[in-house]
């Protein structure tokens, strides 16, 4: 999650600019967009337009504004890439081509998967894991916490509106929060549940004022950035901590940290910013797509941990 992290960096440093990127403030783009919408976008004019739309377009919120930012920004590119100048950005984000109504195809595809595969891994879990297993109930809800995110992160990659983009940062955070309590519960809770009990309240605070401060309050993209990292690298020491402590003995901790290492490393190549290849695949798409396997092996890992606890504790019970 680090990797959205990254991602936030780069929004923030857009954010920072109070007139968008180079390519938005280009003033042939903005000419461009002007006469775009007095020539397409009011009286007969829209109407000819909305009758042309397709349907699905319409459905998705695509705009003749949006459709003249989206003409205007490949005429500007063009322009930039026959002068020999480098790709530029355009409120933020790099120039990415359309697919029926899919903003960023790759990443809207990529996000989608991830969901799937999340989506898999949890009927399997649900069908090898009896539920009498004591992480059965955390771990189904953290399934389900994950495929709530990847749905926000499908729909903020296919539309990306104020809305989308909230979705999708406050589900992800919901997500590191849950990784966190799902340690708690797995490292404290199991011996002292009361402990989880409370850290659950304490997480849910936590939770409702981040989210209540951006949405309520001010969309602080440092703030948000600064509160994610926090709440990663609580996820990240602690897993790994008890990872390093188990892994002789129970060798299906390895998955874990390979899974923690690994989200670590396939972060960086947030770090990487390019312009996407084919107009279609940038570093963030390609993020999204190295997380489907680390996905499959964590419920892979939380599969074989909660098996694991099942046959401890049946074995503590007739020791009983
Ligand atoms: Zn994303």
């Amino acid at each position: 999650m680090a990797g959205r992290a990254a991602r936030l960096v780069l929004l923030a440093g857009a954010a920072a600019l109070a007139s968008g990127s180079q390519g938005d403030r280009e003033p042939v783009y903005r000419d461009c967009v002007l006469r775009c919408e007095e020539r397409n976008c009011s009286g007969g004019a829209l109407r000819h337009f909305r009758s042309r739309q397709p349907i699905y377009m319409s459905l998705a919120g695509w705009t003749c504004h949006d459709d003249c930012k989206y003409e205007c920004m490949w005429v500007t590119v063009d322009m930039y890439l026959q002068d020999g100048h480098r790709v530029p950005q355009f409120h933020g984000k790099w120039p990415f081509s359309r697919f029926l109504f899919f903003q960023e195809p790759a990443s809207a595809l990529a996000s989608f998967l991830n969901g799937l595969a999340s989506l898999m891994m949890l009927c399997r879990y649900r069908t090898s894991v009896p539920a009498s297993s004591p992480m059965y109930h955390t771990c189904v809800a953290f399934a389900w916490v994950s495929l709530n995110a990847w749905f926000w992160s499908t729909v903020f990659h296919t539309r990306d509106t104020d809305l989308t983009e909230k979705m999708d940062y406050f589900c992800a955070s919901t997500v590191i929060l849950h990784s966190v309590y799902l340690c708690c519960v797995r490292t404290v809770g199991l011996q002292y549940p009361a402990v989880a009990r409370a850290f659950r309240a304490f997480l849910l605070l936590l939770l409702t004022t981040h989210v209540s401060y951006l949405s309520l309050v001010h969309f602080d993209y440092g703030y948000n950035l600064a509160a994610n990292v926090a709440f990663g690298l609580v996820n990240v020491v602690w897993w790994l901590t008890w990872c390093l402590r188990n892994h002789r003995r129970l060798p299906h901790v390895r998955k874990c940290v390979v899974v923690v290492l690994l989200l670590q490393g396939l972060s960086l190549l947030e770090l990487l910013d390019f312009p996407p290849f084919f107009w279609v695949l940038d570093a963030h798409a390609i993020w999204h797509i190295s997380t489907i396997p680390v996905h499959i092996l964590f419920f892979s890992f939380l599969e074989d941990d909660s098996l694991y606890l099942l046959k401890e504790s049946e074995a503590k019970f007739k020791l009983a």
